[in-house]
């Protein structure tokens, strides 16, 4: 029987869990390694049961060497007074994510190279990194750089840079299939909020619901994972299953008040891009459809040329398309429990699409098959959408020739999934068409 997911949850508690999960992850130091990844994933593990893997620094990845890993304790700036100018207990941000440690008495015109600003904006801290090149520095308030009028200052980063691990998290939900489809979320952002704690939330609450239901088609598999680095070294050491993923969906920006956009696969013809695009229109939400580049999240890793992994990418707004994109303004107050909600609802959607999806075949392609004799007007009495399930019925007898799938006949017919898969299962019922095997 079909599962109708969307009527699983109330979306509005979801939109609370989301947003407390947000609430509770947001003062945490991430980085691609370390501690507040661990931490991280801790907290992500009281939602659903989440394994963590680490594998050690100077592990050979593809091209790529796991980093030395990552802590910090504290990180300053002080006048000769010893009052702190730039504080990391104030915000994480104000120091350059996977700076190395030091501690020293610097001239002004020594350190002002070290500092990075935004004037644009003068009010937000921009975020930095120097993941593979060691480095240091610390971001501030551009406004606050004239408050610099010392001679000297004192420069202190407590960190270690160290031969450690690399963490990420995995979910895996086993279905009646081996083939699996993949959602993946970075995990690496410190306290920035849409970027990346919005894919968190929504990747959390939608593994909740998938393992709530009573039967699944696909094996669903979740990962949270420290971005690029994270992702390439899962798919080092995961090259044994790759061959039975049949698609996924990278989940990033998805909290704040932009319309939804769909990033498609490589080549944009993948049963994920017809679910995607096909909830989004169903959704009725206003969204936008971009084509693939080789930037932006992990789907660069999914689809490179030796992995070629169908996956996609569901934002809301492109990559860096949001003035406050890794600065200190995408902080909590950009989040919205309701678009956080929409984008859960997009995504279940989409698996509802996939969990329904079928191929069949006609069993009576001699002209069309007689449907009054067999009482499928009538079926179809008290249905909203009576209409378009009676044209959904003469566009699957004509296109069902155990090749093409329900979606593709959907796109084909431009109507509604659900009203195509009401039709399929009457016509399956009454033995008019017949399923093949899929996928
Ligand atoms: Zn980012």
């Amino acid at each position: 029987m079909v599962v109708q997911l969307s009527d699983s949850i109330t979306a509005s508690a979801a939109g609370q869990r989301m947003m407390r999960l947000a609430e509770d992850l947001f003062p945490i130091c991430r980085s691609i390694t370390g501690d507040g990844v661990r931490e991280t994933l801790r907290r992500i593990g009281r939602c659903i049961p989440l394994e963590t893997h680490e594998i050690p620094s100077g592990t050979q990845v593809f091209d790529w060497v796991v980093p030395p890993e990552w802590n910090i304790r504290d990180a300053y700036v002080a006048d000769p007074r010893g009052h702190r100018v730039i504080d990391f207990r104030e915000n994480n941000l104000h120091v350059v994510n996977y700076s190395i440690p030091i501690r020293k008495q610097m001239r002004i015109d020594e350190l002002l190279p070290k500092l990075h600003t935004l004037s644009e904006h003068p009010e937000w801290i921009p975020y930095r990194t120097s993941y593979y090149a060691e480095d240091w520095g610390f971001c501030l308030r551009h406004r606050d750089l004239e408050y610099l009028s010392e001679s000297h200052y004192e420069v202190c980063i407590d960190s270690t840079l160290a031969p450690g691990k690399l963490t990420w998290g995995e979910y895996r939900l086993p279905g009646e299939s081996q083939q699996e489809f993949i959602f993946s979320t970075h995990v690496c952002h410190p306290s920035l909020a849409n970027d990346n704690l919005a894919g968190i939330g929504v990747a959390c609450e939608l593994a909740r619901i998938l393992a709530a239901m009573p039967r699944r088609r696909f094996t669903y598999r979740f990962l949270f994972v420290p971005g690029t680095i994270g992702t390439i070294a899962w798919l080092a050491t995961h090259q044994d299953v790759l061959s039975s993923i049949y698609g996924g969906l990278v989940l990033a920006l998805l909290g704040h008040d932009m319309p939804l956009t769909y990033k498609e696969t490589l080549n944009g013809q993948q049963a994920v891009d017809f679910c995607l695009k096909q909830s989004l229109c169903d959704s009725g939400l206003p969204h936008e459809i971009m084509q693939f580049e080789p930037y932006g999240y992990d789907e660069r890793q999914y689809n490179s040329p030796g992995i070629r992994l169908p996956v996609g990418c569901l934002m809301r707004s492109r990559y860096a398309g949001y003035p406050e994109y890794h600065t200190s303004a995408d902080n909590l107050s950009r989040l919205s429990p309701l678009r956080l909600e929409e984008s859960l609802h997009v995504c279940l959607q989409a698996v509802e699409v996939l969990e329904q999806n079928r191929v069949y075949r006609n069993r009576f392609p001699y002209c069309e098959p007689q449907l009054g004799k067999r009482n499928l007007y009538q079926s179809l009495g008290g249905r909203a959408d009576r209409q378009e399930v009676q044209q959904a019925m003469l566009w699957l007898l004509n296109l069902s020739d155990g090749q093409r799938s329900l979606l593709e006949i959907t796109q084909r017919a431009k109507l509604p999934f659900a009203s195509m898969a009401a039709a399929a299962a009457l016509l399956s019922e009454k033995s008019v068409i017949e399923e093949c095997v899929f996928p």
